[in-house]
């Protein structure tokens, strides 16, 4: 049975913690991580959990507990993560155009480094020569992802460095005889096509007899989840049956078994994640009746940056009866949660709640209009913890030097 809260159960926590509030629930993040570990049978894959989805301390804290790894995109999470209790040796830097100085730094704290550019790939070579090892994040030219903002394994992308430039990168690795142990591509977030990830293998095939010391090849995240009724997750089952064929029909170089590497970010918190927000104003017009909200995009930006679409439920009113809506926010620009949406019907003082919201929700927030960011819940063993409180109004003026 999947996990997941009951509607009551949000009502009683948006009146307990207030609202706008983010809830999220560990049991369902641990269902999501055994989805994968169980998943492969032949190969036994490291998982590494891609913390900018949602990086509460106590989130990672949870997720370490899982035996997961984690995937970090600045050095500041990686502090997080080793702070969370994660080890060096299970902590991955995805770099993508950073300043050499932060790659010092996480070679200074030990972790698994993945460069991205020729510029910082020779810079590392001059400093560290063979002593430290490391992996290249390669560009595969391969279109794929739920959205262009979310791709970034294509030809026009600024990730990763481009697979035609291969000779480049082994002059480099030639030069200064690196120590290269894994190969990365990411392509994008919202793969249902599982071909995707098998076409990223092929590519990396023709690559991988370069590296003479290979350990690991990493194929990033992106699984996708689902937002709609209809909508599929991506196939564990069936991910895993063709990654091992595909290394099956391909003998590995020099007979060393090389580990197979995933990032897995929203896959393992998006739908873990409740954003309840409370009606403030019924609003009528020619066009449709308008329900402004305790919140907007400055607390979940990703409809109006993405056209996410998610799940909206009048949890104070479950089974009314269902009519049409527009979800809007309360802040001085256009923030459309959702247009022409079936609820179930709606009262000023209604909880509703926004499903999927434990991904890219509360990461991506803002104090766009002086407003504050949500407090955070986290409901483990059926209790309920508040994990950050709501801001107040001296965080609006805290960095602030008032002359
Ligand atoms: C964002 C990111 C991921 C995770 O993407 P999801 O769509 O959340 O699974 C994985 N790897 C890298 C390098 C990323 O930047």
């Amino acid at each position: 049975m999947s996990e997941h809260l009951s509607p009551e159960y949000l009502v009683s926590l948006g009146q307990q913690f207030g609202t706008p509030l983010y809830v999220y629930h560990a049991e369902k993040i641990k269902e999501q991580y055994n989805k994968l570990t169980t998943a492969f049978s032949r190969s036994r894959p490291r998982f590494f959990y891609a913390c900018k989805a949602l990086t509460n301390i106590n989130i990672l804290k949870y997720i370490c507990s899982l035996g997961a790894n984690v995937d970090c995109s600045s050095i500041n999470e990686v502090k997080l993560a080793i702070q969370a209790g994660f080890s060096p040796g299970n902590i991955l830097y995805t770099s993508n155009g950073i300043a050499f100085e932060e790659i010092i730094e996480a070679q200074s704290l030990g972790v698994i480094i993945n460069i991205d550019s020729l510029s910082n790939l020779e810079k590392f070579g001059r400093h560290y020569g063979h002593s430290y090892p490391v992996g290249i994040r390669l560009r595969p030219n391969i279109m794929a992802g739920g959205n262009l903002k979310i791709s970034t394994g294509h030809d026009k992308s600024k990730f990763g460095i481009p697979v035609d430039q291969i000779d480049k990168v082994l002059n480099i690795v030639q030069q200064y005889n690196l120590h290269i142990a894994d190969l990365h591509i990411h392509t994008g977030s919202e793969i249902k096509d599982v071909d995707v990830f098998v076409k990223g293998i092929e590519i990396l095939f023709d690559i991988i007899p370069k590296f003479s010391e290979l350990q690991f090849i990493d194929l990033g995240g992106g699984f996708k989840v689902p937002y709609k009724d209809g909508d599929v997750e991506t196939d564990m089952q069936l991910l895993a049956a063709k990654v091992e064929e595909a290394f099956a029909s391909h003998p590995n170089p020099g007979g060393r078994p090389l580990e197979v590497w995933f990032e897995p970010g929203k896959f393992m918190v998006s739908e873990c994640g409740y954003f309840i927000t409370k009606v403030n104003v019924m609003k009528e017009t020619n066009a449709a009746t308008f329900v402004s909200v305790d919140s907007g995009f400055n607390h979940l930006i990703r409809p109006m940056f993405y056209d996410a679409y998610h799940r909206i439920e009048n949890i104070s009113n479950p089974n009314g009866t269902p009519k049409r809506y527009s979800v809007v926010g309360n802040i001085c620009e256009t923030d459309t949660f959702a247009w022409d949406r079936t609820i179930n019907e709606v009262h000023e003082g209604d909880y509703l709640v926004f499903h999927n919201a434990g991904a890219y929700g509360f990461e991506m927030s803002s104090n766009f209009n002086s407003r504050y960011k949500p407090a955070e819940v986290m409901v483990k063993e059926g209790e309920a913890h508040l994990i950050r409180r709501r801001d107040t109004f001296d965080d609006l003026l805290r960095n602030q030097i008032i002359l």
